[in-house]
């Protein structure tokens, strides 16, 4: 499990911010695929207070190949 920093939630898109695609690379995740990385809490300046549920690939070395390409 990582110990990664997670990206701020506004640079996040739906599907990461659903735990639908990975947090880092945004590839696609399956159902079940990926590793939670726990419910994130967000309360913005402007809005009501929410949650979000960031997952990442499994596969940490593919990746981050990803991200970096
Ligand atoms: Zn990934």
């Amino acid at each position: 499990m990582t110990t990664r920093a997670l990206p701020p939630v506004i640079n996040t898109t739906e599907a990461q911010r659903r735990g639908w695609a990975c947090v880092w690379c945004r590839a696609a995740l399956g159902i079940g695929l990926g590793d939670d990385l726990g419910e994130q809490r967000v309360k913005p300046a402007d809005g009501a207070a929410y949650s979000w549920f960031p997952r990442q690939c499994s596969d940490t070395v593919a990746c981050q190949a990803r991200e970096t390409s």
